[in-house]
């Protein structure tokens, strides 16, 4: 059973500007702009109150998002969004083909798999291929990743802590969940999200990051890094060669999915 209000995770500062609220059963992150909070995913309405506590514990003030990012429009990372929008006046953004998902227009945001009940919302902003959100000292660019949905972005930034500035990489969703032959023949759905999902891998490859995120925390190993940090490795999530790998390996993964059906 999926239980997400069981999902308490210590909310912890990755590194610099950028911050750690998530749950075990979805990753939220915030980067300090300097001129406001930005969050990206906010996961699971019904863990939204963790997610709270984690920001104000870290001394985040909820009332100074700015912006929610979304990798996708499945309710385990925009269940929140409709809550936290009206409580801070934060403006949503989605990729342009995730917002039926988003507005409750379509049935492809999960809630019924999941068992949960939708809280649509109008997202404020839909953003295409390459488009930016700037805020403070901050611009966060995407990219679109469709496959997993067919509004999958992926978001790129840079943080700061002392004299040292990193480039993050935020991966839009590599489930296969949503490429699998039932999943499409149920919502009766193109197989074409395959090669996308290929090619937008192959692209994303080929983007430099020295820290990856992901939007579950088992995918860019989040607790393992966690336990570094306070065994006193700053640096814990610093890995430059990490993510080119998980985008291969993403791949990968999904051809495997598509090999074991064709059997
Ligand atoms: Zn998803």
């Amino acid at each position: 059973m999926n239980e997400p209000w069981k999902g308490a995770f210590p909310p912890f500062r990755i590194f610099g500007n950028l911050y750690f609220v998530g749950t075990e059963g979805a990753s939220t992150h915030i980067v300090d702009t300097g001129d406001g909070l930005v969050m990206l995913d906010s996961g699971y309405q019904q863990s939204l109150y963790l997610v709270l506590h984690g920001m104000y514990s870290l001394g985040l003030d909820p009332m100074k998002l700015r912006y929610i990012l979304h990798t996708h429009g499945h309710i385990d990372h925009m269940g929140a969004t409709a809550a936290l929008t009206r409580l801070t006046g934060a403006k949503s953004v989605i990729g342009r083909a995730d917002r039926d998902a988003a507005n409750g227009m379509n049935d492809l945001s999960y809630a019924r798999e999941l068992g949960m009940t939708d809280l649509p919302f109008e997202p404020d902003i839909l953003v295409d291929d390459g488009a930016e959100i700037r805020l403070g000292n901050t611009t966060f660019g995407c990219m679109a990743t469709p496959g997993h949905t067919a509004g999958a972005m992926s978001w790129f930034f840079d943080v700061s802590g002392g004299a040292e500035t990193f480039r993050c990489a935020l991966h839009g969703g590599m489930g296969t969940n949503t490429m699998c032959r039932a999943y499409l023949e149920a919502h009766h759905l193109s197989y074409d999200c395959r090669e996308q999902f290929a090619a937008a891998m192959d692209r994303l490859a080929g983007e430099r990051a020295d820290i990856f995120l992901g939007n579950h925390m088992q995918h860019n190993h989040t607790p393992e890094k966690y336990r570094r940090l306070l065994d006193g490795d700053s640096r814990a999530f610093i890995d430059p060669s990490e993510w080119a790998s998980y985008c291969r390996w993403a791949k990968e993964h999904m051809l495997e999915m598509v090999r074991k059906e064709q059997q």
